[in-house]
C-alpha cells in the first residue's frame, strides 16, 4: 500500500499537552494547562441546559444544515443564511475550503508563523505552498499580495494571528482586498475576534458585502468555551459558501454542538465579561512581562507571545515541571512562548513560575 506522496512527510498533530498526562508524569497534584487558548472561564450556563436537553434525541441525526442556528447566526450578523457554513470546528471550514479551491499545483499564501492548519490542508491537497515572514510578528500585507499569480487560489489571514496575537488594521486590510485579484479567495480568520478592543481592527464581516472573494471564519471553541464541541463556521458570498457546502460531509456538526451554540449566541453578557477579563488579563502579563525586561509581541487575542530569551524547549520543559503547560517551540521564534490569558490565579501562578524558570535556565 502506498498513501498520496504528498502525504507521507506530514507529521501528526501535535496538541496541548492535557492535564491529566502531566500530572502522572511529573507526580504533580496541580497542573494548569495555558497551551490552547481555551476559555478558563468555562461556558454560557444556558449552553449546559441546551446540550443536556439536546441528549434525549441522541439517536436521531442532527440537522445536516443546521437551520435554526443558521437563522439565528444570520440575524445576530446582518447577513443572508445562505451565506453561512458550519464545520466541526473553524478547522474543518478551513479543510473544506481547501478541498473545495485547491487542486495539485495551485497555488496558495499564508504568513510563516501562523495557524498550522492553512499549510497542513494545503499539503493534503498538493498545493504549492507560499509562506511569507511574519514583519515584528504581524503579517506582512505587502509582500503577501506580491506573491499573487494567475495560479494563487487561496491567501490565508489569521487575525489576530495565532500564535503572535498581532492584527492588521481595517485600514491595511482594505488596501490588501482592494488591490487582490478577484480570482483569489481570500479566507480571514477571525477565531480570537470577540476578544479585540483595539479601534483600528476590521470586523471582517461588515467588509463582505464589497468583497465578494472573502470568507471569514469564526469558532465557538475560543470565547464561546465550546472547544469540546466542535463547531466553528465561515460566512462569505453565497456563491463561495456553496462551493464549500457541496464538499462538507453530511452531518458534519452534532446535535449538542448546534443547540449549544444557539443558546451561547442569547448570551451576550457570558462574551461581555469573558472579554473584559482577558483584557485585564493581557494588562497584568504584559505588566509582569515588562517589570521582568520581556519582550513580546502586541496582544490582541486571549494569549502573549513573550520572548523568555532563552531556548524555548528548555523553559517549556522547566515551566512544565513547575506545573504550568505552555506552547514554544515555533520555527521562527525559537526564544518565544507562547502563553493563553488564564484566571487572575492562574496568571499569578505563571509568572511566579516563569520568574524561577528564568533564573534556573541560563541565557
Ligand atoms: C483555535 C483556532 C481555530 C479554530 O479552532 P476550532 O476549534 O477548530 O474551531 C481557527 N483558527 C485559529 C487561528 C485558531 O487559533
Amino acid at each position: 500500500m502506498q498513501p498520496k506522496t504528498n502525504i507521507v512527510h506530514l507529521p501528526v498533530y501535535q496538541p496541548g499537552k492535557p492535564v491529566e498526562d502531566v500530572k502522572r508524569e511529573l507526580g504533580l497534584s496541580e497542573v494548569i494547562k495555558m497551551a490552547s487558548n481555551e476559555n478558563p472561564y468555562g461556558f454560557s450556563e444556558s449552553a449546559k441546559a441546551a446540550v443536556i436537553e439536546e441528549l434525549s434525541y441522541t439517536n436521531i441525526y442532527p440537522d445536516g444544515a443546521s437551520v435554526e442556528l443558521t437563522a439565528k447566526l444570520a440575524d445576530k450578523l446582518g447577513v443572508q443564511t445562505n451565506q453561512i457554513i458550519f464545520g466541526s470546528g473553524s478547522s474543518e471550514v478551513i479543510l473544506m475550503a481547501a478541498r473545495a479551491f485547491l487542486a495539485p499545483g495551485d497555488e496558495t499564501i499564508m504568513a510563516d508563523e501562523t495557524f498550522a492548519q492553512y499549510k497542513h490542508n494545503a499539503e493534503i491537497e498538493n498545493a504549492r505552498i507560499i509562506e511569507v515572514p511574519l514583519k515584528n510578528g504581524k503579517h506582512d500585507l505587502p509582500a503577501m499580495l506580491a506573491k499573487v499569480t494567475s495560479r494563487t487560489k487561496i491567501v490565508w489571514i489569521c487575525n489576530p494571528n495565532n500564535p503572535t496575537g498581532t492584527i492588521v488594521s481595517h485600514e491595511e486590510l482594505t488596501a490588501f482586498l482592494n488591490a487582490v485579484p478577484s480570482h483569489v479567495l481570500v479566507v480571514l480568520d477571525e477565531a480570537y475576534g470577540e476578544y479585540v478592543k483595539d479601534a483600528a481592527y476590521s470586523d471582517g464581516v461588515r467588509m463582505l458585502p464589497s468583497y465578494r472573494n472573502l470568507l471569514v471564519l469564526r469558532t465557538f471553541s475560543k470565547i464561546f468555551g465550546l472547544a469540546s464541541l466542535r463547531i466553528g463556521y465561515g460566512i462569505g458570498h453565497p456563491d463561495v459558501v456553496r462551493f464549500i457546502n457541496q464538499v462538507r460531509e453530511p452531518f458534519n456538526t452534532t446535535r449538542a454542538a448546534q443547540a449549544a451554540a444557539r443558546a451561547s449566541l442569547s448570551d451576550d453578557a457570558f462574551v461581555a465579561r469573558c472579554s473584559d477579563e482577558n483584557h485585564k488579563g493581557i494588562q497584568y502579563l504584559t505588566a509582569q512581562f515588562d517589570r521582568l525586561g520581556l519582550s513580546y509581541f502586541e496582544a490582541h487575542g486571549n494569549f502573549v507571545m513573550v520572548d523568555a530569551k532563552r531556548p524555548s524547549s528548555e523553559v517549556f520543559a522547566a515551566m512544565l515541571r513547575r506545573g504550568v503547560i505552555v506552547r514554544a517551540n515555533w520555527t521562527y521564534y525559537p526564544t518565544y512562548i507562547r502563553v493563553s490569558v488564564g484566571t487572575p490565579e492562574q496568571n499569578e501562578a505563571f509568572i511566579e513560575a516563569l520568574e524561577q524558570v528564568l533564573q534556573e535556565v541560563t541565557v
